[in-house]
């Protein structure tokens, strides 16, 4: 669950109009290529195109927990990348739709034993968890500097909720006030996540759980054509590996952020979710091939 939206994006050298975005649009792109159905929460308003919808539907996502709202324009988000294309700015974000949200996880959706919570407002994340009659297996939270600034004591609610939390690493530091991430960890750790996962862009990921670390690279790749939902994208791809071999184990999630750094490198390469919605599983396990020989070699310790 999450937002599905339109965007418009800037980066140095491109920008485009309004486009199909949205967290949950990305998680549910890159988990439908573990598990289906993904049974999608989320709302849109009336400009929200209907064959967007059915496109989801053609690769295995159920989209009857997506409310149309008749007269209500669906949530907007628009940002300019920095030259780094790993910073950017948020110029504008509408809720639309989203200021009266109020969800309600559909019948068949219960007994689910995975929850991806993409970036929407926290009071309304909670709510949904506490809809589920028998609490998913693992839930798993990403956030976004835009909820931590304007809503964080819900926030900081939803991570005593939470198994898994998913933050960028300039949110760690936004959140604890702390320069090493090493630190930041340890202080997310003790407000309610086992797991807590802080994404660094080009420069990989780091998986906390206790006193260990595990680090996954990105993949360096020749061009980086539009990063949004490169995070969302990530957060698929980890639940999904996660759902689809039903192993929440330290080590499982050491691979899940693998796969979920693989599929967030398709993203990056169009602008939306454009190149999500055409890999198939020889492009993934092509990939994942390419992330095993990235950090493959033969040392001996002596
Ligand atoms: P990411 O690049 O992974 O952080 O995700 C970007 C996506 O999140 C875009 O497609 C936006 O539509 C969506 N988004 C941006 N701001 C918010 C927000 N405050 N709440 C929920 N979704 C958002």
């Amino acid at each position: 669950m999450g937002t599905m939206a339109f965007d418009a994006i800037e980066t140095p050298f491109d920008k485009t109009d309004k486009i199909i975005g949205g967290s949950a649009t990305y998680v549910a792109y890159a988990a439908s290529n573990f598990v289906q159905p993904v049974q999608q929460i989320s709302i849109v308003g009336y400009d929200f195109p209907q064959e967007e919808l059915e496109h989801l539907q053609e690769r295995g996502v159920l989209t009857d927990g997506v409310i149309i709202v008749p007269d209500k324009k669906s949530f907007f988000w628009s940002g300019r990348y920095h030259l780094d294309m790993n910073s950017r700015d948020t110029l504008v974000t509408d809720l639309n739709v989203l200021a009266d949200f109020d969800p309600e996880v559909p019948e068949n959706y219960q007994g689910s034993e995975f929850l991806m919570l993409g970036n929407l407002v926290p009071a309304i994340r909670q709510k949904i968890i506490n809809q589920f009659k028998t609490r998913p297996k693992l839930i798993v939270m990403d956030t976004m500097n835009f909820w931590i600034e304007s809503a964080w004591e819900d926030l900081k609610k939803t991570f005593t909720m939470v198994d898994v939390l998913l933050v960028n690493d300039s949110e760690a530091r936004q959140i604890t006030g702390e320069y090493s991430l090493v630190k930041a960890a340890r202080k997310i750790l003790k407000m309610g996540p086992k797991f807590l996962i802080v994404k660094k862009g080009e420069h990989g990921a780091l998986l906390f759980h206790e006193n260990e670390v595990f680090f996954a690279p990105a993949l360096p790749l020749e061009e980086v054509f539009d990063p949004t939902g490169a995070g969302d994208t990530f957060a698929g791809g980890f639940i999904g590996h996660l759902a689809k071999t039903q192993d929440i184990s330290f080590e499982n999630m050491k691979t899940a952020i693998i796969v979920g750094s693989a599929m967030a490198s398709f993203c990056v390469e169009r602008f939306g979710a454009n190149r999500l919605k055409e890999i198939t599983k020889k492009d993934i396990d092509a990939r994942l091939q390419e992330f095993v020989n990235l950090v493959n070699f033969d040392i001996s310790i002596v």
